[in-house]
This record gives structure tokens, C-alpha cells and sequence, in this order.
């Protein structure tokens, strides 16, 4: 079966529609410093408006344990009522009195946009009747569903995987496009195919290793992720981001790349800084001597060294199809940018397809003045865009009807 698109629901004139983006956006101080992912839901969201129907916008931010107004995405509803130039009514609840209000107050061609769904623990949890009646309380706003946040589909949550099943719904323009674009990195991949791997969510990613392997020629490993790696190879990190049970995973994939005739390259040499700041004193250092710095064993990798940068760079210029998910190092700190600058500028070289997924990985390549049109595709997925290359079935797209 193919995804459902929006021109399956038929005319929306009128109707209310639900329409679940990923406005997960990176918040500083309580400014978006980068306003990408609302972007990329403006084609789906002004096609709505253009139809007339009354468009709720429900989205998560971040990560919070319960209501923490930190998150809250007020501000994202004010960037995005400034981007779509009309007014976006915000309701400080999701499912509760202001909610309904917000939604019932709604004309024709209006936006509203839900408090952060996962200020409700339901919308995440692990128990499918809590999930069910949380996505049924959500269905009520609406006539339609339009599932238009790819860096969610991976998840088995109550507004990706539930919610689609309890209205009419379909797959937002946004999601179709993405899914185009990614499908050109799984059918027949010119080689060498290399794909580079960074970033914080360590063992969200070691996971998917051991599904690329097969994939692919080259596995560049950088970011906080090169630290379980280096300490399985027996290297001491410090107080670098170490994931200790996966240590054994991670010797694992050395092996099975062994194995596979696949070349996982780690950084040659780091940055290694007194604390995680910026500004923060830092020295560049092979790898083998991470805890042999002025900082000892309190020492942190922040970023790949100059070497690894070059390195990286080598391997990536003379590939056909280049997939990048992750940055380098802590690219927010203008000192620990450079290993995330050398791969981007490395891949804008490419003479092939290049592929960057990941909500802070294109946030990186914008923050360091790139131009998204020196890339084959910015993806607004990390995990998403990774676990579609690895083939998984992803439980957001199912609900709609894919594969
Ligand atoms: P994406 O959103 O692109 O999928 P992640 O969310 O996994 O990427 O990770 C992005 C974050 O990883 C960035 O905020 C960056 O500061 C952080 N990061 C990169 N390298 C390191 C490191 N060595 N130590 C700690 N954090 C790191
Ligand atoms: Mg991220």
C-alpha cells in the first residue's frame, strides 16, 4: 500500500483538521535559534488555509516529564503566526477547557495551534490503552488528521501512531516529500556510499549501527557517539559522553565491520575542553592521550581534532552518496565547531547525492552559514531519516498506509 496523500481527504473547506507537525525546534534562552522545522511545515499548513478549513496545529517540544513551561511552544506558535503572516490562537492546555475553546472559536482559513503534547505523559507511553485514550480525547478536535511531523514517524506515539487511526487522515506534504527524497538513498546508492554519524542521543543511534553496516561502504563515527567507540577500543575518555553498556555493542559493530568489509573510521585526534562551555579552555590531543591533557580526567571532548576533520573530509569528497546525521561537536560553542564545518564544507564538494538529517545537524549547517541549496536534501528527521535507511517500518508511516 502507498502513503495516503492529502488530496485522499477529499475537500476541506470547512472542515477542522488536525494536523501533527514537528515544530521541535531548538530553543536558546527562549529564542528559536532556528526556525527550520517550522518552516518545512508551511506548504502542508498554507495549503490547509487555502482550502478554508480550520487548521490545529499540535506538536511536542523537547523532552519534558510533565507540564514545564519551559517548553511550552507559545513561542513557537508566535514565529509561526508570523511566517504564515495571520494570527495562530494558542490554547495554554492541550485537551482541556481553553483547548476546545481555542478550537471552537476557529473560522474558516484560521490556525490554532495545542500546548506541547507531551506535557501529557500519555502521548509517550509505553501502555497502548494510555496512549489510545489520550490520541481519542485529541481525535475530538477534529474531522481529519494530517501527519505532517517526519522527525516523529519513527515513534510509536499517541498523536503519530494512534491519532491516524481515529479520523480520516493522510500524510502532510511535508512527509510525502521527505519520503521522495530519502527513497533515492535506499534504491541502489551510487558507491562509495559513506554515511557519517555525530550527535548527543547516543543510544537512540548505536542501534541503527548494526543495520547500516550492510548498507554501506564507510561509517564515519564523530560527535558525542565517537566516545563509546574510543573507549571500546580501550582508549580513556575522560569526562567525555560515554555510553558504559554499550561498550560491548559497540565492539560488536568493530567486528562486524571486520566481517562485512566495511570501514568504520573513528576520529584520529579530539578537542578536549575544561568544562562544557563556551569559551572554555580546550586543547586539540591524539586520541590514545584524552586524559593526558592539563585538564586530566576531567577533561571533555567537545569536538573531532583538525586531523579527523581532514580525515572525515578525504573520505567524504570521494563518495557518490554521502548521508549525514549528527554533528561533529558541540558546532553551538563557535570553539567546537570546526569538525561540523569541515564535514559540512566537505559535503557541499560531493559529486553525488548528499543527504543531512537531523533536526540539530540542519540547524548546524545553517548556524555555519551554509546554504541548504549546497546540499542534495536537508531532512528535518535524524532518527526518522535513519531508521527509513535502514528499512524499518516505521510505526507513523504505517498508520498511513505505507508498505
Ligand atoms: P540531530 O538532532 O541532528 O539528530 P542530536 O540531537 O543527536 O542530532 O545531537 C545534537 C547535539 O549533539 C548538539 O546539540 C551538539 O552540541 C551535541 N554534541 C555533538 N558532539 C558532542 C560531544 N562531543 N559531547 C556532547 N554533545 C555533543
Ligand atoms: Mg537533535
Amino acid at each position: 500500500m502507498s502513503l495516503r496523500t492529502l488530496e485522499s481527504l477529499g475537500s476541506l473547506a470547512g472542515k477542522t483538521v488536525i494536523v501533527r507537525c514537528d515544530l521541535n525546534v531548538p530553543l536558546e534562552h527562549g529564542t528559536i535559534s532556528d526556525d527550520g522545522r517550522i518552516r518545512a511545515s508551511l506548504p502542508t499548513l498554507e495549503n490547509l488555509i487555502g482550502q478554508g478549513a480550520k487548521v490545529v496545529v499540535i506538536s511536542h517540544l523537547g523532552r519534558p516529564g510533565g507540564v514545564d513551561l519551559a517548553l511550552s511552544l507559545a513561542p513557537v506558535a508566535r514565529c509561526l503566526s508570523e511566517l504564515l503572516d495571520r494570527t495562530v490562537a494558542f490554547a495554554r492546555d492541550t485537551i482541556g477547557p481553553e483547548a476546545t475553546r481555542v478550537v471552537s472559536g476557529l473560522e474558516d482559513g484560521g490556525v490554532a495551534m495545542l500546548e506541547n503534547l507531551r506535557f501529557s505523559p500519555a502521548e509517550t507511553a509505553k501502555d497502548v490503552t494510555e496512549r489510545a485514550a489520550f490520541a481519542h480525547e485529541l481525535s475530538g478536535f477534529g474531522d481529519a488528521f494530517v501527519s505532517d511531523g517526519f522527525g516523529v514517524v519513527h515513534r510509536k506515539q499517541a498523536s503519530v501512531f494512534e491519532l491516524p487511526g481515529l479520523l480520516p487522515s493522510a500524510a502532510g506534504l511535508l512527509v510525502a516529500e521527505e519520503l521522495t527524497m530519502l527513497a533515492n538513498l535506499t534504491t541502489a546508492p551510487a558507491r562509495p556510499y559513506t554515511v557519517v554519524l555525530g550527535g548527543s542521543k547516543v543510544s537512540d543511534k548505536l542501534g541503527v549501527i548494526g543495520h547500516l553496516l550492510p548498507l554501506v561502504d564507510s561509517l564515519l563515527i564523530g560527535g558525542g557517539m565517537m566516545f563509546t567507540f574510543l573507549a571500546a577500543q580501550g582508549n580513556a575518555v575522560g569526562a567525555s559522553l560515554l555510553e558504559r553498556d554499550q561498550l560491548d555493542a559497540a565492539r560488536g559493530y568493530l567486528d562486524q565491520a571486520r566481517e562485512l568489509g566495511v570501514r568504520i573510521v573513528l576520529p584520529v585526534d579530539v578537542v578536549v575542553a575544561s568544562g562544557f562551555a563556551a569559551g572554555a579552555d580546550h586543547v586539540i590531543t591524539p586520541v590514545e592521550r584524552m586524559e593526558d591533557t592539563d585538564f586530566g580526567v576531567t577533561g571533555i571532548g567537545l569536538d573531532i581534532g583538525p586531523d579527523s576533520a581532514s580525515l572525515f573530509a578525504e573520505i567524504i569528497e570521494s563518495s557518490k552518496t554521502v548521508f549525514w546525521n549528527g554533528p561533529m561537536g558541540v558546532f553551538e560553542f563557535s570553539e567546537f565547531a570546526n569538525g561540523t564545518r569541515a564535514v559540512a564544507a566537505a559535503l557541499t564538494r560531493v559529486n553525488g547525492l548528499t543527504v543531512v538529517g537531523g533536526g540539530d545537524s540542519a540547524a548546524a549547517v545553517r548556524a555555519l552559514d551554509f546554504d541548504d541549496g549546497q546540499f542534495g536534501h536537508i531532512s528535518t528527521g535524524g532518527g526518522a531519516s535513519l531508521e527509513f535507511l535502514e528499512g524499518k517500518h516505521l510505526p507513523g508511516l504505517e498508520a498511513l498506509g505505507w508498505r
